[in-house]
């Protein structure tokens, strides 16, 4: 479902790459590194300030990018990522959702 949904989109590869299944082995280091990099700088999540960081967040949805370039920009850009909780994250797509708008 992801992934036909991510394919609609047009999203650029580096960003189908981190998200999906099948990725090339160079972006997935990369992303994996800088998750770690966030992870590490924000142990704690971002959001509620009490639980530990689990994932990575991206503060302005990357797929909100005009364009391909935008939406790569915005999904590499370390100042656009924090450290989340997951609990967090799930509360965030979930209103993200009611909003109707794309996270
Ligand atoms: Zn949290």
């Amino acid at each position: 479902m992801a992934t036909i949904k991510l394919k609609q989109q047009n999203v650029s590869e580096p960003v189908r790459a981190a998200y999906v299944g099948k990725p090339k082995k160079k972006y997935d280091w990369q992303w994996a590194k800088l998750r770690r990099t966030i992870l590490y700088s924000q142990p704690v999540c971002n959001v509620c300030g009490k639980n530990l960081s689990e994932e990575v967040d991206h503060i302005t949805p990357y797929l909100s990018g005009a364009t391909e370039e935008q939406r790569t920009a915005l999904f590499w850009d370390m100042n656009n990522l924090q450290g989340i909780c997951k609990q967090c994250h799930i509360e965030k797509h979930r209103e993200g959702k009611r909003r109707g708008k794309k996270i």
